[in-house]
């Protein structure tokens, strides 16, 4: 078979000879329950930078020893590109959502071979699903690879934000002590009302981890958490983002990129938001209209804006997110951490082992197959909800 490997570009310093930590963290289970991926074997050690192109996902000598012809690049985007001259008789792609391999319906009509696309990570919009399952390709992704590590980021980013942490540091760097400067915009998140939009692995995970914040939280979500969550957390529901927005100071935004969620935040709705609202998105960029954003943080209606997720991804150098006022955004990394890598490599393995073998692949890493959404696609991307 042949193999496309879209991955993001070695450091621009060369591949690490050295990591800052010896080891990585040992994690047993996924707070559901889910197990770990469990390939037959892996040939990297946790704790590699494995997303990048010399790091292959640490799956290149082994799919070359299995007789499989392997093309790892970081080249994507136009005609010329090595992806797009490589894709007419490639079978398989896996790309990351950080550096994604755009399978638009032009580029998979011409993908005559491919049956197979992996997300190494959570997120498949960047594949056309629709298209997709006209073809009958399946879809997987490593479901639950890396939404603790996004749901981290995201508390990070919420109190960065309210703290107005990251122009007090650069006061610091740049060899400043004015106080009043400092802290003219640092607010205190206790007592404050937040809202998740999308209540899923990671969404939940983020109501966790904020409820010792002395927080007010709210959520708004296809489907009701258990009620004992529900009690537990003290969480109030809404129906839609509209009727979620309205009442809280901080939005939060874990729902998938689907026809239902483009655009989403837009005037209108950020129109509806107390003044001085922030917004954490580490979702998809698209779920919110760009320049609305813009225009919240130069108006003061929004008090800040962070996140990871952007479109297109690379971000080009004039993307108008890098210089607004107010935002504390990265580049997509929030769920490229090395034990995140670890983690989603060795599902991408597992995923190309059950392929090979013809074997099921797991339903929760499955988004399309056999012409329809199927298991975590069923769920989380189809436009009607499969189950309650
Ligand atoms: P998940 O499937 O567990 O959760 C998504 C939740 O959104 C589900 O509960 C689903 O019911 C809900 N939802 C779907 N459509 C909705 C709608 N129209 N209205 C309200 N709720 C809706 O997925 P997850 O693991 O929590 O990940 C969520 C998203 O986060 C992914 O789809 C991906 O786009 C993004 N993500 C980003 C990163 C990153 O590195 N920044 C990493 C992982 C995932």
């Amino acid at each position: 078979m042949k193999i496309i490997a879209v991955l993001y570009p070695d450091p621009v310093t060369g591949y690490p000879p050295a990591y800052a930590r010896d080891s990585i963290p040992v994690i047993e289970r996924y707070p559901n329950g889910q197990t770990l991926p469990s390939p037959q074997a892996i040939d990297f050690t946790p704790g590699e930078l494995l997303g990048c192109v010399s790091g292959g996902l640490g799956l290149v000598s082994w799919l070359e020893g299995l007789g499989h012809t392997v093309v790892v690049t970081s080249d994507k985007e136009g005609p010329d590109s090595e992806f797009e001259r490589e894709l007419p008789d490639a079978d398989v792609v896996i790309s990351q959502p950080f550096w994604p391999a755009y399978l638009t319906a032009e580029r998979l009509e011409k993908a005559k071979n491919l049956k197979l696309a992996i997300t190494a990570g959570i997120g498949s919009d960047h594949v056309d699903l629709k298209t997709a399952i006209e073809k009958g390709m399946t879809v997987a992704e490593v479901t639950y690879s890396n939404s603790i590590a996004v749901a981290e980021h995201t508390v990070m980013q919420v109190l960065a934000l309210v703290r107005d942490y990251i122009p007090q540091y650069k006061i610091v760097t740049e060899g400043g002590w004015n106080i009043a400067d400092a802290v003219q915009r640092s607010y205190e998140l206790e007592g404050m009302d937040v809202g998740v939009f999308g209540a899923g692995r990671i969404g939940r995970a983020v109501l966790e981890r904020l409820a010792p914040f002395g927080v007010h939280l709210h959520y708004s979500d296809r489907f009701h958490l258990p009620d004992e969550v529900e009690k537990s957390l003290a969480l109030t529901f809404h129906d839609d983002i509209h009727d979620l927005a309205k009442d809280i100071d901080v939005l939060t935004v874990h729902a998938p990129l689907t026809d239902e969620t483009r655009g989403l935040i837009d005037d209108e709705l950020l129109g509806t938001m107390r003044r001085g609202s922030y917004i954490v998105n580490p979702a998809r960029g698209s779920i919110a209209d760009r320049d609305a954003i813009v225009r919240a943080l130069e108006s003061g209606q929004l008090a800040g804006y962070a996140g990871d997720v952007w479109y297109p991804q690379p971000a080009p150098a004039d993307h108008p997110w890098r210089t607004m006022p107010h935002h504390g955004m990265t580049p997509h990394t929030s769920g490229s951490s090395l034990p995140s890598q670890a983690r989603y490599a060795a599902g991408t393995r597992e995923i190309l082992e059950d392929w090979f073998a013809e074997r099921e692949i797991r339903p929760e890493y499955t988004i399309v197959k056999g012409g329809a959404y199927a298991g975590t696609g069923a769920r989380s991307y189809a436009a009607k909800p499969a189950q309650s």
